[in-house]
């Protein structure tokens, strides 16, 4: 099992390069810190049920916030635009491999989110690695929320631009930080997450984007956990919108919304775009289906805030902000131990351990979906109150 931290499947025979022995001791301090991860296959049965080892169990560990990867309207689109198309998009944008749809979710994208255009990656995290780069360099600035995601750190790192990290979601500490180091630095990037996908918490958008005009910085938001489960940020702007097109839309990839002068020069110089393949069609045709269905269903899209807040309440804890609702537990082994007992009660919540989340922050993390029944979300409730106690 992914979290049991087993080191079992590695004890075979002496290994015989100096590689393999490498990677068996940093094995070996993984499993002793309560570290090893390893991953775990899953059948997804139904819109909340899952399969692992022999055993259907109620899943609160999915992205699939609104359950539309088995949505009929989602199905054929996707089953339509693999018969027109084909299975894979056989070349990057700019060579061959933008078919049609492209530009219809590309245009549907922006208008949702208020930009005049859109850019799509081949995920989330290559959106992140590739725009961040495009933009800033050495001797610019990136200033990142302490809990930020690890694709906006990587960009910034790969950019070579000096990064100044800011206290999770405090806008006076970014502040003091752009009074300090803005006038060395000749652009300035402030990258952070909508809903934070290991808090659930949200960001003070309006406060950063006040920040940003006041000291000539550019925002750049990702959206990864809010798009489809909370209304779009519309006011003030948001000069680089990024997000996935694999949680609540359903399928896989990412995207970057901007004006279209920034989304050309991402046609340009982001590399993750410039240089691998294109989307493939059904995937695009898939996340169009469930843009579409969430622009359509306004009362469905609102169910897993709803059914988190029912969870919040029912255990006495502060209202769920989004459908991401954490229980900190501290020691990585306590985490697993709580996620373990809460499987053998017939419930999926996978512990979140460092590096991940900080250290002594392990955690299990429950994500609501519009489909989890009352009866589901109470049952869980009541289990980790036995478990958590
Ligand atoms: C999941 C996630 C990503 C990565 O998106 P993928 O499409 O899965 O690569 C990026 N940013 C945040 C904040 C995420 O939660």
């Amino acid at each position: 099992m992914a979290q049991r931290g087993n080191l079992s499947h590695f004890t075979g025979p002496s290994p015989s390069s100096s590689l393999d022995t490498f990677a068996r001791a940093k094995l070996a301090a993984l499993a002793a810190d309560a570290r090893l991860r390893t991953p775990t296959t899953s059948r997804r049965d139904d819109a909340v049920g899952v399969q692992r080892d022999g055993r259907r169990l109620i899943s609160f560990s999915s992205n699939d916030y609104l359950n539309l990867t088995q949505q009929p309207e989602v199905l054929r689109a996707a089953h339509a635009a693999l018969t027109e198309f084909g299975t894979g998009s056989g070349g990057s944008p700019l060579v061959s491999g933008r078919h049609p749809l492209y530009e219809r979710l590309e245009a549907a994208l922006a208008d949702y989110k208020g930009s005049a255009a859109a850019c799509l990656f081949g995920s989330g995290y290559l959106a992140n690695l590739g725009v961040i780069p495009s933009l800033v360099g050495s001797g610019d600035l990136v200033l990142v929320d302490q809990l930020a995601h690890a694709c906006i750190v990587g960009g910034a790192r790969l950019s070579g631009a000096t990064i100044a990290t800011f206290a999770h979601n405090d806008a006076t500490h970014a502040a003091t930080l752009l009074a300090r180091l803005r006038t060395t630095h000749r652009h300035a990037l402030l990258a952070t997450e909508n809903v934070f996908s290991m808090d659930g918490d949200l960001a003070p958008l309006d406060e950063l984007a006040s920040l940003a005009a006041e000291y000539d910085a550019w925002l750049l938001t990702d959206d990864a956990h809010g798009l489809g489960v909370l209304a779009p940020h519309s006011r003030p702007p948001i000069a680089l919108q990024i997000g996935t097109l694999s949680k609540a839309l359903a399928s896989y990839g990412g995207y970057a919304c901007a004006s279209q002068a920034v989304v050309a020069l991402l046609h340009n110089r982001a590399r993750t775009f410039v240089y691998s393949t294109a989307l493939p069609p059904a995937s695009v045709a898939a996340a169009l289906a469930a843009l579409t269905f969430v622009r359509e269903q306004p009362d469905y899209c609102a169910r897993p805030l709803e059914n988190a807040r029912r969870f919040t309440q029912r255990l006495g804890l502060a209202p769920a902000a989004s459908p991401i609702v954490p229980l900190v537990v501290g020691a990585s082994r306590a985490a697993l131990a709580a996620s373990q007992a809460l499987e053998a009660r017939g419930f999926l919540v996978v512990a979140i351990r460092p590096p991940t989340v900080p250290e002594g922050t392990a955690r299990l993390r429950v994500a609501f979906s519009a489909q989890h029944s009352d009866e589901a979300i109470d049952a869980l409730a009541d289990a980790v109150t036995d478990v958590l106690g």
